[in-house]
């Protein structure tokens, strides 16, 4: 799914306590994405600002360190260990945490193995699951469709509360 559907399930199933449980579910909720390609997007943009021109990446030269760091935050594994890490430290579940869960649940059917499938067992297997794409309109029109929705009842109630 694209990062900013990610963010906002995120915070619409995670966030919606408080403005601090807000930011912490929406950044949980990117954070797969953002790590993997903050750097290169960030690079992409500094190109353009100092050179004039944008350093263009596609499927032929996005760098390696991209498919690492993408391994490790698409990792069930990985995503196990931290969360487990921070119920030890907080001596409770971080809710918020589950948004990364939930982003990498949500990747798993929509990356095909032509871009970006999810490492989900890695580094147990490498086995990545064909899905339809996340841009494919089978799945990007229900997906905006459903964040209508939740976040209609979510303002709704939000509204109802306040009036
Ligand atoms: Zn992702």
């Amino acid at each position: 799914m694209d990062i900013v559907s990610h963010g906002l399930y995120g915070w619409a199933l995670f966030g919606n306590k408080d403005k601090k449980q807000f930011w912490l579910a929406f950044g949980f909720g990117v954070l797969p994405d953002f790590v993997a390609f903050g750097l290169p997007f960030a690079s992409s943009i500094a190109g353009m600002v100092f050179h004039g021109t944008p350093v263009m990446f596609s499927k032929t030269n996005i760098p390696n360190y991209v498919h690492t760091i993408y391994n490790v935050s698409h990792s069930l594994i990985t995503w196990s260990v931290v969360f487990t890490a921070l119920r030890i430290i907080y001596k409770k579940p971080i809710k918020a945490s589950y948004a990364r869960l939930l982003h990498i649940l949500m990747d798993i059917p929509t990356h095909s193995l032509a871009f970006f499938a999810t490492p989900f067992l890695w580094p147990l297997s490498n086995y990545r699951f064909d899905g339809i794409p996340w841009s494919d309109k089978i799945i990007f029109l229900p997906n905006i469709a459903i964040l209508i929705i939740i976040y209609s009842i979510y303002f709704r109630k939000k509204y109802k509360k306040t009036h």
